[in-house]
């Protein structure tokens, strides 16, 4: 016989909280407090199964069910001493529902189950209380008619305001107990109208309603849509409680309450929440009355906290609350009933807290000895962390939704709004508050991004321009809002009939991608001594190495502060845009004579060197992995006629060959053109260039600094063997024509991009001649999946939301697509050369999900943009945790 019924508290505990599957978290919990020997009323909880087998039969109950309640329900009759359904000595019922992990939008709870016309007597009579019997009895049917049978709440509300105004009263206890009983005529009334139905009189027929309605709620539409946010499958279905009612309402010496047992918003440890004398549990959060708090610490002078009104069952609510922390090891979320100075335990979970909370109360639980310093390391969710770095919109603060966009760049930034970079640098300068807004970003928009407080696009994806860039700066982003029209002509920016002017104030929030309208306040953030502390702690336990992406020598000062251990990717191109040297660079691409090209690439040198010496120091000794010149050269034509007659001068050439010149080198696909490699190969005065700066660079700082460097050298978009051995072998004569120059040697390493999918396939072949790979996953992502990061916000958040594609690819790694050919590069380059260093430089490197699969993968370092260094530290941590776990359980 399958069990589907197990009961807790009264002496049997039949259930744990190891069975939160099969009992759900409330069920599972109210076994553990009862066993561990808490006050908690009995009651038994039905199983998840019958939830299952109840919609896979077709909305039929397992035929033994109906006797296993019956037996549950006599069990808790005779622990009370009272039996359901009794005119004299009733037993009441709270049923609620009660799922693995809680879940708004579901039935919650039915209290006072088990009155009627009959009953209702003889609760008054052995409360002696006949005002609170007949209270209870309509709250009840209010209750139950609202979540049960489905009548409007506010239908149950309006009617009792009425009668309220025609009393002449304004709070519910100044009501009688002869106008409770008109009220509850109403009541049925109003059910009988609404539903057509009389309101059920048997209480066998009250539970089994309630029961069914929490059955019936897993499926409603608001449930089905928190389970698919949530990726909660529909199989795991919920359990149903049937507990003993105590009251919290039948009098001064009774009360009820909710709290965490650490403050949730700071983690300090102090009882923390809130409590109503002589209410029922809704009644603390329907806001009819005040609630008040709960320690004396906390309590303002005005206010009656519960450690003074009801001393003795504080002191036991304290004692209690000492117990669930040492026994479940972590901060609870607790409900609570008094019932005549009696404490009664209804609930505890895991309570949720802020990212600064989880922290707080990780590291102090650690140094309490409650938990271990691994098990502090688990307990605080890595992308959290984002919170504790960036600045966050007041919860408080009003705000006005203007539009929504991708949560591309964390923190929260407000400014007037400015349209072009060169306008955001001025007023910047002039010490205002901008926020760039462009349809898309491209490198020239870099000074501009740096200077504004945010970014905000209306085109692109998470790995668009903006994105990254933004990233890597740590300044707000929000991108891809394609709800917005943005006009540069009128200057405006349009939402539906909103329309914003250039100038106007927006705020930004880049970890939600939400933009409002006007300012909201924002908070600071603060990083506390326990943030260094866990981060000290995950440096203990990780094996996977932590690098940056960084190209300036703000960016590499920022990740040196928040620990990288080096630089993973140095995106040269991003040097390229400064204003001293773009024309130089125009000029090299749109030169066609190769002595002209060589001046002008001669003339970018010295800025080249100076760059590279600048993060040299910076990262003192520390690797720095410099990838050669990538990007389509499209991004650097001159683009309005002052550009190109500039270029035009210089060159000595007319303006209109320079058109033509500019036009043959326009690409209709410039993503997948004429970029990485193929630029180095075709144009090698270029990588050569680049190649001489940073040896010379390190042969200049090494001198200066007394430390050896180890410049990496990075060759982007290789997809064959042949494309790297000819970039090898030029840079190598380079090398080698510096080195005699300067009569003097350092080691130094040349490695690739694996980031097209030919190049993770053939990864044995051109590991023969690379001394470290570093995955661009943003590439791989999109050259894979045959989805542009630039374009793709137009329909993949369709496909995320529909289930089609689990996450948006280019945030965390599609490990069936892109990463198996990670991992097939990984083990195939290792196969060639034992000894090749692996890392990740594409923007997976700093998410925390993808770096579980890169220490799967066996990889050797992660890199990411600085902002992102504490987050990967800690997540390669928890991997570490997670691999050592698995592996002595296997
Ligand atoms: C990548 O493709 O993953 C990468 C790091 O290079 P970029 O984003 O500069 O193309
Ligand atoms: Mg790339």
């Amino acid at each position: 016989m399958t069990k589907w019924v197990y009961s807790f508290g009264g002496g049997l505990n039949e259930g744990s909280a190891g069975m939160r599957n099969l009992l759900g978290g409330k069920g599972a919990n109210l076994a553990e407090m009862a066993s561990i020997g808490l006050p908690v009323p009995p009651g038994f909880t039905i199983t998840t199964e019958v939830c299952s087998a109840y919609y896979d039969n077709g909305n039929a109950y397992p035929a033994d069910l109906a006797e296993q309640v019956a037996a549950a329900l006599h069990r808790v009759e005779k622990s009370v001493g009272l039996v359901f359904g009794d005119a004299t000595a009733p037993l009441l019922v709270s049923v609620r529902s009660g799922a693995r992990v809680s879940m708004p939008g579901m039935m919650d709870t039915v209290l006072n189950l088990g009155l009627n016309d009959e009953t209702v007597e003889g609760l008054a009579a052995s409360s002696k209380d006949e005002r609170f019997a007949w209270d209870s009895y309509r709250r009840f049917i209010q209750m139950y008619g609202s979540v049960v049978m489905g009548v409007p709440h506010h239908r149950f509300e309006d009617l009792l305001e009425q009668a309220k105004h025609g009393l002449g009263v304004t709070d519910d206890t100044a009501i009688k107990a002869s106008d409770w009983r008109e009220i509850v005529k109403d009541y049925k009334d109003i059910v009988q109208k609404e539903t057509g139905k009389p309101f059920p009189n048997d209480p066998q027929e009250q539970l089994w309603g309630a029961i069914s309605a929490v059955f019936g709620s897993w499926m409603n539409p608001r449930a089905h849509t928190y389970r698919k946010l949530h990726d909660i499958p529909a199989s795991w279905g919920t359990a149903v409680n049937v507990q003993a009612m105590v009251f919290g309402n039948m009098g001064d010496d009774c009360a009820t309450g909710v709290c965490f047992t650490r403050d949730p918003s700071t983690g300090e440890n102090i009882f923390y929440g809130e409590y109503l004398v002589n209410a029922q549990g809704e009644d603390v959060v329907a806001g009819i009355r005040t609630p008040q708090p709960m320690s004396a610490a906390r309590a303002a002078a005005d206010q009656s906290p519960m450690e003074k009104v009801l001393p003795e069952a504080y002191k036991e609510l304290m004692r209690v609350r000492d117990i669930l922390e040492k026994h479940y090891r972590d901060m609870q979320d607790i409900e609570f009933t008094v019932q005549s100075n009696v404490l009664y335990m209804l609930q505890t979970r895991s309570g949720k807290r802020t990212a600064a909370a989880a922290l707080k109360i990780a590291i102090d639980m650690a140094q309490e000895g409650l938990i271990t310093q691994e098990e502090a390391i688990q307990r605080v969710p890595p992308g959290s962390l984002d919170q504790l770095l960036h600045p966050t919109l007041d919860p408080k603060a009003e705000k006005n939704l203007f539009s929504r966009g991708l949560p591309a760049s964390p923190g929260a930034a407000a400014g007037a709004i400015v349209f072009t970079a060169e306008e955001v640098e001025d007023r910047a300068a002039k010490g205002e508050d901008v926020i760039l807004v462009r349809i898309e970003t491209s490198p020239e928009d870099v000074h501009g991004m740096h200077a504004a407080r945010g970014v905000l696009t209306t085109r692109g994806g998470m790995t668009s321009h903006a994105a990254v860039v933004a990233r890597g700066m740590g300044r707000v982003c929000v991108a891809g809002a394609g709800g917005i029209t943005v006009d540069y002509k009128a200057q405006t920016m349009t939402v539906g009939n909103v329309t914003l002017k250039g100038g106007d104030w927006i705020t930004l929030d880049g970890g939600t991608g939400a933009v409002y309208v006007g300012k909201v306040a924002t908070i600071p953030p603060t990083l506390s001594g326990d943030f260094s502390t866990l981060m000290g702690w995950a440096d203990e336990v990780r094996r996977l190495r932590v690098r940056a992406n960084a190209e300036t020598p703000e960016d590499a000062e920022t990740a040196r502060r928040f620990g990288a251990e080096g630089i993973g990717l140095s995106r040269t191109e991003h040097m390229f845009f400064g204003p001293d040297r773009i024309g130089f660079v125009r000029q090299m691409i749109m030169s066609d004579d190769p002595a002209t090209r060589k001046k002008a690439i001669d003339a970018l040198l010295p800025f080249q060197r100076d760059d590279f010496s600048q993060i040299f120091r910076i990262m003192s000794g520390l690797p720095v992995t410099i990838r050669l010149l990538d990007p389509p050269l499209h991004e650097f034509l001159p683009h309005g006629e002052t550009e190109l007659e500039e270029v035009a001068t210089a060159l000595g050439q007319s303006v209109e060959s320079l058109r033509a010149r500019r036009s043959a080198l326009s690409e209709a696909n410039p993503m997948l053109g004429h970029r990485g490699c193929r630029l180095g190969i075709t144009y090698p005065e270029i990588y050569a260039m680049q190649v001489r700066a940073i040896i010379e660079a390190a042969i200049a700082v090494s001198k200066e600094t007394g430390q050896a460097i180890v410049p990496e050298i990075m060759i982007p978009l290789v997809g064959m063997k042949t494309e790297l051995e000819v970039t090898r072998k030029a840079a190598e004569a380079e090398v080698a024509a510096v080195f005699k120059e300067q009569g003097t040697t350092l080691d130094y390493l040349i490695g690739t991009m694996i980031e097209l999918p030919r190049a993770a396939i053939t990864a044995g072949q051109i590991a023969d001649v690379a001394d470290f790979f570093s995955f661009g996953t943003n590439d791989l992502t999109q050259t894979t999946l045959g989805l542009s990061r630039d374009d793709a916000g137009s329909f993949l958040p369709y496909y995320v939301d529909h289930g089609l594609l689990p996450k948006d690819p280019f945030v965390s790694i599609d490990r069936e697509g892109v990463g198996a050919l990670v991992r097939m590069g990984a083990e195939n380059g290792r196969k060639t050369k034992s000894n090749l260093k692996l890392g990740v430089c594409g923007e997976h490197g700093g998410d925390p999900d993808s770096i579980a699969f890169f220490e799967s993968v066996g990889l050797d370092y992660v890199s990411c943009s600085p902002f992102r260094v504490p987050v990967a530290r800690l997540a390669a941590a928890q991997a570490a945790l997670a691999a050592k776990k698995a592996k002595a359980s296997s």
